[in-house]
């Protein structure tokens, strides 16, 4: 066997301008067939092997490749199909894309977040009794294509059976035993199959290895190895982790596999660290992830050399391997394709292809030394240097600015008790005020607009004043349904990040960097490069407009600190907190503009909040801190009567309730529909004292809700919140809605909240 240097954990499925994605549209909208689709997806597919072959990698993933999502594609290989769709032909393509998309007949599976990232996976549905069975070795199945078509002698990847269930949902705990020893003969059956056909390197991931196990799971997972070991003695088996440092490496390295992976980016330095305390095995190869396989940037080749030669002080050189931190799924495909970047900063960009020719790079580098490729170096620190160096990095007033407010401690002027006093005085609303996320549907009519307006069809006047129209439309709508606090509807906003990236210095957007979210979906975060900072207000001139034609208050409308982080690039040479506390500062003046223009209820959203909680429990603590210290820092520095809303998409509270509450919002919404018995109980054990919407409908379907389902919701909450905290409200935005369906829903949440409030009035009221 060949030795082998270098190597990639797996490649972006979605092509270098999303064919992959086109292609599945067009078949799921029904105008292509499945031999179409089948084609066009192999053609797309060998082209990325090619690709990774010429970038001189010597080993290459296949079976990373998915039609949606690979742990869908594990489940449905073992025959995990869940009950509701087992009387459809479980081989067929029309069931897996059920499965991941629901079907008239069926709702589809839940989708959840993989790990930290912004990727979601289809959980799969098990029951205690299931019986796996191999329905179709599907690494088989592309490693032959990848060896006829390509010429490649791939690494098949698989995601581990510990991983794997413990990834998956509907059986107790201690049912995991048992069905992970039903699933590893199948295991090993794909396995011994991929051997026989010439396979040298198989890739297992198990990526629960970074997160706590308790003593048994372990004690599984090893024998689990073992018994592939014992079994597929010939084949040598890579064991993958990613995304943080391993807990007990000692007796992880002692596993009986060929080959370790470590993630030496995203681990805080503690691989390396455990390393130098107990050594690496002699008959082991280190699968070293060195290139960030989650950021845009390249990387200091040079500063990478050495930190490698501190590895192969504890490693022998020939039984390294390196390689990125995680599969580069989470990267865009090719810096390429950019056109529009400044120069500067498109030469410091590396994505997925760019990160491959680094992994080359050093791997040449560490077994013939910097000699040959000097020159190389010699280029990409240039590029760097003058990156980093140029004039949009560092912006002296902001680094002043964040610094003047280091030693601060932001907070509200008054309590939250006196507060509450002078908003009720400011605002007098009614009891359970009614009122909505932030944005109404954008028609075909407003993205029309908003393209025409983009390619320069149509001057900014005439845009403009179709988003007032669109305003003046929506405010009359919403004052005829009764609402308590309006919105400006949000029109004039592509996506909640964009909208203000493009309005702040520092962020620069990209044509084709997008990245695969869930199935089809992509997402083309935008990169935060420079130093943050706001040149003109970004949201006065709509909401105050709208605040124009009505006497009820309009909610001003923001994207929180954390959010606009966590769903963009982030550059890495300053610490995330810093560049949180730059949006955050960039904030605070927006919400001084709107004040100053009359504005004194500003919702700053925050969805994003709970996603970047790191995977470790003793990191957690840190980020909640500093979570809470931006979005006081934005917010905090308010008139006592200004109400500061934020709002939440998901439910799983439990666990940041204490971090939420420190915010100190007055009012904080938050998705409560799909799941409100469990959120319900997170606040009987809290004692929140604050006002909150738990959302009484869900958007994300265009069913228009009865008021009596919405009356039982508030009715509910009200068991454990005092009517005068509750606030009535959707879920979420309802951008992705229809007109005439939004306007009825809402028709009905007014009812309903007019209804409960009547009833409490008549039952005496309880809050005078
Ligand atoms: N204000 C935003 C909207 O209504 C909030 C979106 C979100 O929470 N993701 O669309
Ligand atoms: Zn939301």
């Amino acid at each position: 066997m060949h030795m082998i240097k270098s190597s990639n954990i797996g490649y972006p499925r979605i092509g270098e301008k999303r064919e992959w994605k086109k292609a599945l549209e067009r078949f799921w909208k029904g105008n292509t067939s499945e031999k179409e689709l089948f084609s066009e997806l192999q053609t797309l597919r060998i082209n990325d092997l090619k690709k990774q072959k010429e970038a001189g990698l010597d080993l290459i993933p296949i079976g990373d490749y998915s039609l949606y999502d690979h742990v869908l594609d594990t489940a449905v290989m073992f025959g995990f199909i869940p009950e509701r769709f087992r009387h459809q032909d479980s081989s067929s393509l029309k069931t897996y894309f059920d499965i991941a998309r629901g079907s008239k007949e069926a709702v589809a599976s839940e989708m959840t977040k993989w790990f930290n990232t912004n990727y979601h996976y289809i959980v799969p549905e098990i029951s205690e009794n299931d019986e796996p069975r191999l329905t179709e070795n599907r690494l088989l199945h592309y490693f032959l294509e990848a060896k006829d078509k390509a010429g490649i002698i791939g690494k098949p990847v698989i995601l581990g059976p510990v991983s794997f269930l413990k990834l998956s949902k509907g059986f107790e705990k201690e049912a995991l035993p048992r069905l992970v020893n039903r699933l590893v003969p199948l295991y090993i059956q794909v396995l011994k199959e991929l051997y026989e056909a010439g396979a040298e390197w198989v890739q297992m991931d198990e990526p629960v290895l970074t997160t706590q196990m308790s003593d048994e799971e372990f004690k599984l997972l090893e024998s689990v190895y073992e018994r592939i070991n014992d079994e597929t003695e010939s084949l040598h088996i890579l064991l993958q982790t990613y995304f943080e440092g391993v807990d007990r490496y000692e007796q992880i390295i002692s596993l009986p596999v060929d080959g370790i992976g470590l993630d030496f980016i995203h681990d805080g330095g503690a691989n390396l660290e455990a390393m130098k305390k107990y050594g690496f095995p002699n008959n082991k190869t280190l699968a070293a992830g060195i290139i960030n396989g989650r950021n845009i940037w390249k990387t200091d080749l040079t500063a990478k050399l050495t930190k490698l030669e501190m590895i192969t002080n504890l490693v022998d050189k020939n039984r390294l391997i390196i390689q990125p931190s995680c599969s580069l799924l989470h990267v865009p495909v090719t810096v390429k394709s950019e056109q529009n970047l400044k120069p500067s900063l498109k030469n410091a960009l590396a994505f997925a292809d760019e990160k491959l020719t680094e992994i080359k790079l050093l791997a040449d580098g560490i077994h013939h030394g910097k000699e040959p490729i000097a020159d190389k170096l010699d280029e990409q620190a240039e590029y760097l240097n003058s990156f980093w160096h140029s004039e949009a990095r560092t912006n002296p007033f902001v680094r002043q600015e964040v610094q003047l407010w280091e030693e601060t401690d932001p907070k509200r002027n008054a309590p939250y008790s006196e507060r509450q006093k002078n908003q009720q005085e400011f605002f007098e609303l009614p009891l359970l005020p009614t009122t909505t996320i932030g944005s109404l549907p954008q028609t075909n009519e407003v993205r029309l607009a908003r393209r025409k307006w983009r390619k320069g069809e149509w001057a900014d006047e005439k845009y403009e004043a179709f988003i007032k129209e669109s305003m003046n439309e929506w405010i009359k709508r919403q004052e005829e349904i009764g609402l308590d606090v309006l919105i400006h509807g949000e029109f004039e906003r592509n996506d909640m990040v964009e909208f203000f990236g493009e309005k702040l210095a520092g962020f620069a957007f990209t044509q084709y960097a997008w990245v695969q979210s869930y199935g089809s979906r992509c997402v083309k975060p935008p990169i935060i490069h420079g130093d943050i900072s706001l040149t003109e207000p970004m949201t006065v001139k709509e909401i105050a407009y709208a605040q124009s034609l009505t006497d009820k208050p309009v909610k001003g409308m923001l994207t929180g600190p954390i959010t606009i982080l966590n769903w963009s690039f982030v550059r890495d040479d300053i610490s995330r907190f810093a560049v949180t506390k730059q949006i955050a500062l960039a904030l605070q003046k927006e919400i001084r503009f709107l004040e100053e223009e009359g504005i004194h209820m500003i919702q700053v959203d925050e969805p994003a909040l709970r996603e970047g909680l790191p995977l470790k429990p003793d990191k957690q603590q840190e980020y909640l801190d500093q979570a809470v210290y931006a979005f006081k820092l934005a917010t905090s520095a308010v008139q006592n009567k200004t109400q500061i809303h934020t709002h939440m998409c998901y439910s799983e509270f439990g666990e940041i309730m204490e971090a939420i509450d420190r915010l100190d919002a007055d009012v904080i919404s938050i998705e409560a529909a799909r799941s409100h018995g469990e959120l319900i109980t997170d606040f009987e054990k809290t004692n929140y004292e604050k006002e909150i919407g738990l959302g009484v409908y869900d958007i994300h379907s265009p069913r228009v809700p009865e008021a009596s389902e919405m009356e039982s919701y508030i009715h509910r909450a009200l068991a454990v919140l005092h009517p005068s905290q509750f606030w009535v409200n959707p879920d979420c935005g309802l951008k992705t809605r229809g007109t005439s369906e939004t306007v009825e829903s809402l028709r009905n949440m007014v009812r309903a909240a007019r209804y409960v409030r009547e009833n409490i009035k008549k039952a005496g009221d309880p809050v005078h």
